[in-house]
């Protein structure tokens, strides 16, 4: 994937005055400072994103440094895991690795600094006085009655703190600030407490540890760190962390930028929690494919490239708002889609025996989809005995089933048509496999049926693991209502150790390699796989299936029903050139319909391929439809639904004559066009009927519009206020969630003008 563009955000407008004032001397220094308490997770890789992001765009550099101040929850394996995850996500510190308690010394100088100016103070209170003392938002605080110790004896009284002669809680370093400041964090802060712990790095050597706010301006000062970059939280700290730098003699002057935090919907981000998951046993560890760690991510299959793409694409802003997982998702499924070869398993097997093959086969399907270009193809065994996905079959065919049911017909993807001829049950009378005849001209007389199917030689093929994960909570804001483990989603992983993979898959995958299982979404060899048994975690599915419990307000409930994918493969053209040079009426027709306005050549092609599609064509024309409308309709829409020939769909040429005159004359939008054929490939129904009964005429009524306008620029408040400051990628985003928003019954180019018009 390319490098993301060159960030611009309100930090790189910072910097680019700073640079341009010379405050730092042309220098841009910033750190990624994680407590070594946890896994890193999502968030995380937002600021190291960040951080390491405008270092490589300024020719800076930023810093990895260990903020192991608190001695009682750090541990090395965190050191070892946060230095990994940064590494595998992309990014290097080259030889800046720090680790604040290195900086003790120094820190404790500064300190004694400090209360050699009269600015801290030695107190005897105990913590639960101390915070009774300090007020509330409308009252100040009370000074301690220890607040006017001389400085010999606060100098004393720290340096025994130190020599370890006083247990924990009995005593505290406070700077002498302001007890009636309106920021409570100013009214003498706590600097150092005493600690009586080991620490991972330091050992015994200190019983006295340093608080965050004392602790983290001087590593930034210490480091000569322009850009200390931190989350909005950390607003209110600034105050403070000023104050400690213009009071000590700090070796250089750092500033505090905050940004907004990342909230991912249905996940959590907090290391506390994320920890409760692993110590309770909710998840296998911090690497469960679940977590929103860097690590159960990269388990699950994720790339670092992914993870990049999307911290760029949801950029950075100074106000907090939750990002929803889809986005993320897109961004998974749009970088594994270039990288994973196509392969078929069948995840829940049911077993069919094709009665009429004689004797085993080597098929042959392509490892890419036809417009990658590229050729790489695999051998598929067709054997007597197969297995196909039990949701593939049904006994009792709903309506506009395309898959197999007793006396029914379906290809077998790369393969032949097959027809079911007897259902097998075990004495419950559950199915338990099939019997099929196959037709043995079906691979090439070009014959087509309705269904293609995934299948898997149930002699050749051989067993996996499949584990399918989906979110880990059920709903948006874990917690946010009561505990946050009830929200947990109980149906968060699914196991399938059944699971047949075809023999290639078998002999080439290998820990760390994807794939797409057709249909089935994109799949990751896990860690756990072993010689002859291997383990596959799915990464994400093919397309967005999650259904938020909530539809948002005033979009109408429908169940959206997708185009299944084109059926035109170019390589067919081939196939539609032989059989005009056959049939003297398809030639013409191709001449006939080439020369039509607006009408492009590849749809023509197409049309006059076969005569039941040229006729089919005539008549939707003969029927009303402008022929340049038809043609688009029936090449690029019409043929996702065509897989035997356009006499098999359950709709005729003059519903696509009415369907293509609705859009034509602005009753519905293109996308409610695309909607209304589905439903029309689905049931058959006259298409004026389906936007009756889906509500689905277009909305092109302004007041309509600026209401949908009002409702997207609100769901979506950051990325709003980005594309008012000039980022104009994002107006494809906003004109698609107004479409999403309005069931696809928006006027686009109204929507469009409208949102346009926002921008002044
Ligand atoms: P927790 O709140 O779970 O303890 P933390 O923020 O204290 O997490 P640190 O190890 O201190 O974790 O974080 C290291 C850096 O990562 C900090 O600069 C912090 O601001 C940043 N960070 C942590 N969480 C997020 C997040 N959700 N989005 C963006 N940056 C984050
Ligand atoms: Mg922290």
């Amino acid at each position: 994937m390319s490098k993301p563009d060159r960030m611009t955000n309100f930090i790189t407008d910072r910097i680019d005055g700073d640079l341009k004032t010379g405050k730092y001397g042309g220098r841009v220094v910033t750190r990624f400072p994680p407590e070594p308490n946890g896994y890193l997770h999502i968030g995380h890789a937002k600021s190291i994103c960040l951080n390491f992001g405008l270092a490589a765009q300024y020719g800076g550099r930023c810093h990895l440094r260990f903020d192991d101040t608190n001695p009682t929850t750090e541990d090395t394996e965190y050191v070892e895991s946060i230095q990994r995850d940064i590494r595998w996500l992309g990014f290097d510190w080259g030889e800046h690795l720090y680790f604040a308690s290195d900086y003790f010394e120094r820190m404790y100088l500064f300190a004694e600094e400090l209360i050699e100016k009269g600015l801290a103070y030695v107190d005897s209170q105990t913590l639960d006085e101390v915070r009774a003392g300090r007020g509330t938002v409308t009252e100040p605080g009370t000074a301690s009655p220890y607040r006017e110790r001389s400085v010999a004896e606060n100098l004393r009284l720290f340096r025994e703190m130190r020599a370890g002669e006083h247990p924990d809680g009995s005593l505290i370093l406070r700077a002498k600030i302001d007890m009636s400041s309106p920021n409570m964090l100013m009214r003498d802060p706590l600097l150092y407490r005493v600690r009586h712990e080991t620490h991972h790095r330091t050992g015994d050597d200190w019983c006295i540890y340093p608080m965050y706010d004392f602790a983290h301006c001087i590593e930034d000062a210490i480091e000569d760190c322009t850009h200390s970059i931190c989350t909005l939280e950390f607003e209110i700290n600034r105050e403070l962390y000023d104050w400690v730098l213009d009071n000590i003699s700090a070796p250089s002057r750092p500033e505090q930028i905050e940004f907004a935090r990342l909230t991912l919907a249905n996940t959590i981000t907090s290391k506390r929690k994320l920890l409760k998951l692993v110590e309770d046993g909710h998840v296998s560890g911090w690497d469960d494919p679940r977590m929103p760690t860097v690590a159960g991510l990269r388990r699950r299959g994720v790339t670092p490239e992914s993870i990049r793409a999307f911290c760029d694409m949801i950029g950075v802003a100074k106000a907090n708002s939750l990002v929803d997982f889809e986005k993320f998702e897109f961004c998974v499924r749009s970088d594994l889609n270039e990288r994973s070869p196509r392969a078929m398993a069948v995840l829940d097997p049911l077993p069919v025996e094709i009665t009429t093959l004689e004797r085993d086969e080597s098929l042959t399907g392509p490892l890419w989809p036809p417009d990658f270009g590229r050729d790489a193809e695999r051998e598929i065994p067709l054997t007597r005995h197969v297995v196909i996905e039990r949701e593939d079959f049904a006994e009792e065919a709903p309506k506009g089933w395309r898959r197999l049911s007793p006396g029914g017909e379906v290809r077998l993807r790369h393969g032949y048509i097959v027809r079911c001829d007897e259902v097998l049950k075990d004495d419950s009378g559950a199915v338990v496999g099939l019997k099929c005849s196959h037709d043995p001209d079906s691979r090439t007389s070009g014959r087509k049926v309705r269904g293609t199917i995934q299948w898997v030689s149930a002699e050749r093929g051989v067993n996996a693991e499949v584990r399918l994960f989906d979110r880990l909570f059920s709903v948006e804001k874990p917690g946010a209502d009561r505990e946050f483990l009830e929200d947990l989603n109980s149906e968060s992983l699914v196991l399938r150790k059944a699971a047949m993979i075809e023999p290639w898959l078998a002999d080439n995958a290998a820990a760390g390699q994807h794939y797409q299982f057709v249909r089935n979404g994109f799949f990751f060899v896990d860690d756990d796989s072993t010689e002859g048994a291997l383990v596959f975690n799915r990464t994400v599915t093919l397309r967005d299936s999650w259904t938020k419990p909530e539809v948002p307000a005033p979009s109408r409930k429908r169940t959206k029903t997708k185009a299944p994918t084109p059926a035109s493969a170019p390589s067919r053209t081939g196939e539609r050139d032989r059989a005009r040079s056959g049939d003297p009426e398809l030639a013409a027709g191709l001449a006939r319909i080439s020369a039509i306005d607006g009408v492009s050549a590849s749809d023509a092609d197409y049309i006059s391929g076969d005569r039941e599609t040229l006729q089919f064509f005539d008549e939707a024309c003969a029927a009303g439809g402008a022929p340049a409308s038809v043609a688009k309709w029936l090449a690029n829409e019409v043929s996702r639904y065509v897989d035997d020939s356009v006499s098999s769909l359950r709709f005729g040429a003059r519903s696509i004559a009415a369907l293509a005159c609705l859009v034509d004359d602005g009753e519905i939008s293109a996308t409610a066009g695309k909607e209304v054929l589905a439903r029309m490939a689905e049931t058959g129904s006259d298409p004026g009927d389906i936007v009756e009964a889906e509500g689905l005429r277009l909305i092109a009524d302004s007041g309509a519009i600026e209401e949908l306008v009002d409702r997207v620029f609100a769901d979506h408040e950051l990325e709003a206020s980005r594309l008012k400051e000039g980022e104009k990628r994002l107006l494809g985003f906003f004109v698609g969630a107004g479409m999403r928003a309005s069931g696809g019954s928006a006027d686009a180019g109204a929507l469009r003008a409208a949102i346009l018009a926002r921008l002044g």
